[in-house]
């Protein structure tokens, strides 16, 4: 997905040391828009939460119906560096296209994780035959030093692990949760789970200490505790649980995220994860100009422009 629906094109930088929270905390989700009608909430970054371990961006976009005027996604090639993407598919389905000359139709339940590396460009589209609702999520996942000048590539995983929990149940998209191990190769230690709720509306997670945690109701409202998080919002568990109770209604959906610490700083600036400005600076010439990023040549209309880049930015 792209990022020209930030409002600012400034740089984001972040860092995050490990943190131990000692209650939940809910954190709102800011309103953007990727087009029209398609509306979202951005989860991550936020200024009181820039990562959750290596994850350091999230779009919770729709649900839309596409058959009330709204044409659904229609995101021109733009390029990646130093991050996977992961998308997640509720409902609908995505038209995925990249550099590589990988063309794939996303659709709810399955893996898709495109890596980045030195330089890759993509599109993605709602299907012209598509009917019905969009509803899903866009996570980025930074690149650790030693791998984020490697080459790029594109997995897409059909079948993924599945568990009970209690009387919930849950898809395990990556890493390791309850007993289950996700297939998909990822370097930086993390996790992402889509948990479900059974009749009890209760659900007890198993977490690692050495993770930093994340929750987000993906449909109706979440529990924690005494406080409330309805969609929009993040409840951020920080570090240093060994589990959580969750409550919810029947039927409703979460999204687990988790990770341990990424304890590098990162730079980010439209659709660019780095560690220098002057890094950045060279990725937006080489895309303007041509260069590094390939061509994604099925996508019939013009590469999205990189928006103009402000020097002088500092990580903190
Ligand atoms: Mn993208």
């Amino acid at each position: 997905m792209s990022e020209r629906l930030e409002t600012d094109a400034r740089a984001t930088p972040c860092r995050d040391e490990p943190r131990q929270v000692a209650q939940p905390r809910v954190l709102k989700g800011r309103k953007a828009s990727l087009g029209p009608g398609v509306t979202l909430y951005r989860m991550l970054p936020r200024r009181p939460l820039r990562m959750v371990g290596a994850w350091c961006f999230l779009d919770h976009f729709g649900p839309l119906r596409l058959d009330e005027g709204g044409r659904g996604l229609d995101i021109a090639p733009h390029p990646h560096i130093g991050l996977h993407t992961v998308t997640w598919l509720l409902e609908g389905e995505i038209l995925h296209r990249d550099s590589l000359g990988n063309e794939c139709r996303i659709r709810p339940g399955q893996l898709n994780l495109m890596t980045a590396g030195q330089g890759i460009s993509h599109s993605e589209e709602t299907p012209g035959d598509a009917t019905g609702r969009l509803h899903g999520l866009q996570l980025w996942l930074a690149q650790s030093e030693t791998d984020r000048h490697g080459p790029p590539d594109f997995q897409h995983v059909a079948e993924l692990p599945t568990g009970e929990l209690g009387d919930g149940r849950f898809q395990l998209m990556l890493g390791a949760f309850a007993g289950r191990h996700a297939p998909a190769r990822v370097s930086p230690p993390v996790m992402a789970a889509e948990l479900r709720f059974g009749p009890s509306g209760r659900l007890d997670l198993p977490l690692e200490t050495g993770f930093e945690y994340a929750l987000t109701a993906l449909d109706g409202t979440l529990d924690v505790g005494p406080q409330s998080a309805p969609v929009g919002t993040l409840v951020d568990l920080g570090c240093g649980r060994d589990h959580v109770r969750i409550e919810g209604r029947v039927g409703d959906r979460t999204l687990l995220l988790g990770g341990t610490p990424f304890g590098e700083e990162i730079l980010m600036w439209w659709n660019f994860v780095a560690r220098e400005a002057g890094e950045i600076q060279q990725a937006r010439e080489d895309w303007m100009g041509g260069e590094r990023f390939g061509t994604v040549a099925a996508y019939a209309g013009d590469p999205l422009p990189a928006p103009a880049f402000t020097p002088g930015l500092r990580k903190r």
